[in-house]
Order: C-alpha cells, then structure tokens, then sequence
C-alpha cells in the first residue's frame, strides 16, 4: 500500500485514521507521512524517503532518534522483564536521580503521560486547599483533562468555555481563563474570588500555541499572587522541563512553583509523565492521603530505564551544543526565506528559546491573542515545499519545532543542501 492508501485504511479503524488530532495533516496538501523508522535527527517513511526531522515526536527526542545508548539500556531492560505493577528499583533510581538535581522538588510521582500529570496536579491542588477553581491561561496547553480543555470566552475576562464539545458546563465553570502577560486580570479574580482559587497553572515558556516567552515580573507576579491568597503556584514543565536546561524554567526563573509537571524528556521517548512538589504536599496522595491516583503501568521500567539513560545525557555542555545547533539552524532557514524564490518566504519570522523554535508570518507574537486562527495558508505551502526537499516540520503551524543533539553540524550542512537545492 502506497502512504494515502494507508491512509485511507486507517480513516476505517481509527478516527481520523490517527490516535492525536495534530499527527492527521488537517488542512495541508497531503495525507500524513507513515513513517517506520528513524536514527539521529532522521526519520524515514515507508517509502524509504528520509526526512531532517524537526518534529521528535513533539519533545521527548532531546537526543535525537534511536540514541544508542538509551537503546542499549532498553534492551538490558527487557531482557529482565517490561512490567511488574509491583514496586521495582527502576523508578526509585529516577527518583533519586531527579530529586538530587530539582531543588524544587522532594517528591515525585511516575504517570503514563502529561495530561495525567496535570490531572492529578489539579485534584492535588483542590485536595489540599478544598478551594474548587483553577486559573490557566489562553495560549497555554496542559493537556486533554476536561477542566483545561478551556478557551477564553467572548466578554468578560475569566470567563470560559471548552474548547471541546461535551465537556460539561459544570467542568469549565471550575476554570477561569485569563490572557497570558496579564497580571492585573490575576490580580481582580483572585479578589473577586478571595478564598475560591485552588491553583493557577501556567506553561512558564508557553510553547504549544507558537512559542510566547513570558517576563520575569509577570512570573513573579503570579508566585506572590499565590502566596498572598494561599492558592498553589503549577509550573507546567511537560515541553520546558529538561529542555530550558536540566532544572527548566523553575531554576531559569529562579522562581520556585508549589508543584511542578513533567512529561515529554523525562520518559525519553517512552510513556512517562510526572507531578512534583514538597512532601508536604505529595502527602497528600493516596496511599498516604485522601486525593486519589493510580496507573496500572505507572513507573513502567523500560519507560524508567528509558527515561534515566536520556536524562543522565543531559550535562552543561549537552544545552550548549543544543542552543549552538538551534541558533545555526533558526539561521540557515531565515537565509533561505529571504532568498527562495525570490523571497516568497521573506515575510516569515523565527524565534527560538533553547532548542525550541517557531515560525511566525510578519512578526513575533507574545499572547494568543495575536496569534491569527488563520496560520494554514501560508504554512501549508511552507509545509509542502519542506516536505518535498526531505525536511519534516509538525505538521500544524501552531506548533514549535524541536532541535535535538543529533542535528549536529553534518546534519546542519545537509539541510543547507536540501534547503537551497
Ligand atoms: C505535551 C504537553 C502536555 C500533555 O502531555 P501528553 O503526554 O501529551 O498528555 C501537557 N502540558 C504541556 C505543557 C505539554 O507540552
């Protein structure tokens, strides 16, 4: 079967012919590449075209595909056995591992993916304070619970509804949204509701709406507005964590969050999530207190042994590498956009963080608000035309691209080549 032919018999078993919306192409020119197999910054279809891959699987790849190393330590598992649903060394040793590097941090618990991690933040946070509201932020992802899956409503600041059908009124009541960079905003909801609000979540680099730094004050801001009226402070670090350095952007930052999420880096490319805080308030989950969580596969041990062989990789010098790479990379596009065809591409605008980075028509945005609902257009042909030379982008314009320690400078010179070929 050629890739739309795949396709189509994917549509027939799976909705959408995909198991997450962003992998289906929507809106571009052509069905999802099917790809089966990959090694370093490459990712190769079925059709054995290969692909400088600026996607990695959305996050998890900081080493690129198929690292050695980690395939290594997998193997090693595996030879001893892929689940137990019993207690094991594996998830212990991540545990130290990590807790001996997150100042932050004394505890953490081990879940299958992000979401998950922020859905047990959330009931954390309204176990602990027995407060029900929650703040997030338009422009910030946390994944597909229901009470997040929330977008600003029209009118009034804090009101919401969800951004998906059938979640009920009842959930997205819980949760009010308020526009990135807006403390004032904060500040009124939290006297209007002075003793309500449980937790104000926030991706402290918001990158899953386009990348939108945020400042310094504006962090600050929520951290004191958290310790004036008791509610807990959630530093949702799924994409940051492990990428804006080892300790993200709770150590960048130097501001310290009640309760921090991981996901992405942290299971190297296996199914891993995680929430973090003090003891004090990890006590709080069961066994140990009344707010319940559990997972069947939690703290799986190839996902840990996974998760532990990438982490270690991550030194000083690692991020360094990483930044050099993107800044050469962010580079060579921005070169091309202004020569291709005779600048058909000129008005495109790069930003990066890290080895994150994300194109933008015209100019750099810094809240959702600016963010046209319109991207598709143009992206599509950037898209198509990147596709064709042998280099995958995530296939939706709202979504940043990844540099991983396998777009060395070889792969550098080759996207060059394919770019300007
Ligand atoms: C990816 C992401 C999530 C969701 O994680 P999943 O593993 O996809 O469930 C939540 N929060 C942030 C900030 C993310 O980037």
């Amino acid at each position: 079967m050629n890739q739309e032919q795949l396709f189509e018999r994917s549509k027939e078993l799976v909705p959408g012919g995909v198991h997450s919306p962003v992998r289906s192409f929507k809106g571009l020119h052509t069905t999802p590449r099917f790809f089966e197999k990959a090694k370093g910054a490459k990712i190769w279809d079925v059709d054995n075209k290969d692909y400088i891959d600026f996607c990695m699987s959305f996050g998890p790849l900081i080493l690129g595909h198929k690292n050695e190393d980690v395939q290594k330590a997998l193997e090693g598992q595996l030879e001893k056995g892929w689940s137990y649903g019993a207690c094991e060394p594996y998830s212990l040793k991540l545990a130290e591992f990590l807790t001996e590097r997150l100042p932050h941090i004394e505890q953490i618990r081990f879940v299958n993916s992000g979401t998950e991690a922020v859905m047990t933040a959330v009931r954390l946070a309204r176990g602990m304070t027995g407060r029900k509201k929650i703040i997030k932020f338009d422009g910030c992802y946390h994944g597909h619970l229901d009470s997040l899956l929330i977008k600003a409503g029209s009118g009034l600041a804090g009101t919401a509804e969800a951004s998906s059908t059938w979640v009920p009124a009842s959930f997205s009541m819980g949760t009010l949204i308020l526009e990135l960079g807006g403390l004032e905003g904060c500040r009124d909801i939290i006297k209007r509701y002075p003793n309500d609000v449980a937790l104000i979540a926030v991706e402290p680099l918001p990158a899953n709406n386009g990348l939108l730094p945020l400042s310094q004050e504006f962090l600050q801001g929520l951290r004191d507005l958290c310790d004036e009226s008791g509610a807990l402070l959630l530093f949702d670090e799924v994409i940051s964590g492990f990428r804006m350095g080892f300790r993200g952007m709770a150590q960048k930052t130097g501001i310290k969050p009640d309760m921090v999420t991981y996901g992405k880096i942290i299971g190297g490319g296996l199914p891993v999530g995680a929430v973090a805080s003090s003891s004090k308030v990890m006590e709080n989950l069961a066994p140990l207190g009344g707010v319940y969580q559990a997972g069947t596969l939690s703290a799986n041990p190839l996902a840990m042994v996974g998760g532990l062989e990438t982490l270690k990789k991550l030194t000083p010098e690692a991020y360094q590498k990483l930044s050099t790479y993107t800044e050469s990379i962010v580079a060579i596009f921005k070169e091309w956009f202004e020569t291709f065809e005779n600048g058909r591409f000129k008005n495109l605008q790069m930003i990066h963080e890290g080895s994150l980075f994300w194109i933008h028509p015209d100019f750099l945005p810094t809240k959702a608000s600016e963010i046209s609902a319109d991207l598709g257009p143009q992206f599509k042909d950037l898209f198509e035309i990147l596709l064709n030379k042998g280099i995958y982008l995530a296939p939706n314009a709202y979504e940043v691209g990844f540099v991983s320690l396998a777009h060395d400078e070889s792969v550098q010179s080759e996207l060059k080549e394919r770019l300007f070929s």
